[in-house]
């Protein structure tokens, strides 16, 4: 038996509503428990005083490319990056190529996640056959391939009766749909918003019509077959308070939101650089309070990053040929203690409870607590270190953020997976002092 002591630091688990300063302890590959009248002689000590120690993170909303778009992002690629930014667990979407839509491509996922090593990976099974919106997939053998939950990604759903019975059907697997909500109708030529700043720059808008359209009509769905509806990426005022009502009205829906969203405004498409090109698009001012909001109020219960990589060869194309997407993982949860923590908007139990619970909570997997017993995922936060968030460093294959430059604060400095020590930020002081090994 082997055992450890993260000593001295501020422990934040929201699952047990634990916010204090003391011993986290981990036996083997598991939590032993919180608090200082543990017993025994631990095998290592490590200093935390000064950290933030929490549940290891959980982005639900992540592309990996592989199989298929390798040039962009590989598992290996997307689970170190991952991993060093403090994200233990990921779910990943199937919008691979082929498609994520069978038992055996699901394993193929968890294999390649196992052989890269870094962090667990939960693949997303497709709602559709290739997500042609046509007929259902094979949703039990994925979910026998390890499948934690359906959706046909970014491509949504189109016929109603298709989503009505998939979403039966998950219910009776007792998973969840999740659904980026777009009615691609309105969509098909846009770049940007539709707006003031779309109108000034002569591009064809996405209005956010087509979001809430879709919203209304998942929503809708949702209350008649009583299923775990989640909306992914909601980025404007309309969707927030059609979720709102819903919630109110008993509706299981839950929703997610993207660091982009409560960040940035649809003003900085006046650069042309093709980094602010994400879908949904960045939106107004008023869209990126009323997400705020809607995260303070716990109405948006998960963040995830919508991590989106993308070549630089293309997106150094014409901001109309290039393509939508954001890397998000790396620069996560700094921009979230820097846009959330700083300002007053969440605490910072809030915001754990939508990076690591709530997401494993959605997706029903055993991940996101300290609780004993449970899998000894731990990310160790230095939440003073102020850093400069530098593309080229990421590890992530492909560079398309447009937060590069940008000055933030906290930063992780150590990452356990299962128990074992998997990450330590080159340079902070566990690596001699606070690494005691007896
Ligand atoms: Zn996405």
């Amino acid at each position: 038996m082997t055992l450890r002591c993260i000593r001295g630091g501020r422990i934040i688990d929201p699952s047990q509503s634990i916010d204090q300063e003391g011993d986290l302890w981990i036996e083997d590959q598991r939590i032993r428990g919180v608090g200082n009248k543990q017993t025994g002689q631990p095998y290592d000590v490590i200093d935390a005083r000064g950290m933030i120690v929490v549940p290891g993170l959980v982005d639900m909303h992540v592309h990996l490319c592989e199989p298929g778009d390798e040039n962009n992002e590989t598992i290996e690629t997307g689970t170190k990056a991952a991993l060093e930014s403090g994200f233990t667990s990921l779910a990943v979407m199937p919008d691979t190529e082929p498609a994520i839509d069978t038992q055996s491509s699901a394993e193929f996922i968890t294999a390649q996640a196992k052989r890269a090593g870094h962090v667990n990976v939960f693949p997303i099974g497709a709602l559709t056959k290739g997500r042609k919106g046509e007929e259902l997939a094979e949703m039990g053998g994925l979910l026998e391939g390890g499948a934690v939950a359906f959706s046909d990604s970014d491509r949504p759903v189109a016929n109603a009766e298709i989503m009505r019975r998939g979403l039966e059907y998950a219910t009776m697997l007792n998973k969840a749909v999740l659904s980026r909500p777009e009615v691609e109708e309105l969509t098909r030529r846009g770049i940007m918003n539709e707006g003031n700043t779309s109108v000034a720059l002569g591009m064809p808008g996405i209005p956010t019509a087509a979001e809430q359209i879709q919203v209304d009509r998942d929503l809708h769905l949702a209350k008649w077959t009583g299923a775990k509806l989640h909306l992914q990426s909601l980025s404007c005022e309309g969707s927030v308070e059609s979720v709102r009502r819903a919630q109110a009205e008993q509706v299981p829906v839950t929703a997610e939101a993207n660091p982009h969203h409560f960040i940035l405004t649809d003003v900085e498409l006046r650069s042309f650089d093709s980094n602010f090109k994400v879908n949904p698009p960045l939106r107004s001012e008023r869209d990126v309070r009323a997400v705020i909001r809607g995260l303070k109020d716990g109405t948006i219960s998960v963040i995830a990053s919508d991590h989106s990589p993308f070549a630089t060869e293309l997106k150094l194309r014409e901001l109309d040929e290039a393509p939508f997407g954001i890397i998000g993982i790396e620069t996560m949860l700094p921009l979230c203690i820097k846009h959330l923590v700083h300002p007053g908007h969440l605490t910072w139990p809030q915001l754990i409870e939508k990076l690591a619970f709530n997401p494993a909570r959605v997706l029903g997997i055993n991940r996101g607590t300290l609780r004993e017993g449970r899998p000894a995922d731990v990310t160790i936060i230095d939440p003073n270190e102020e850093w400069t968030i530098d593309c080229q460093r990421f590890r992530s294959r492909s560079r398309n953020s447009p937060f590069h430059g940008w000055t933030v604060r906290g930063r992780v400095a150590m990452v356990l997976v299962a128990g074992h020590t998997k990450y330590v930020r080159p340079g902070w002081r566990a690596t001699e002092a606070s690494l005691e090994r007896r």
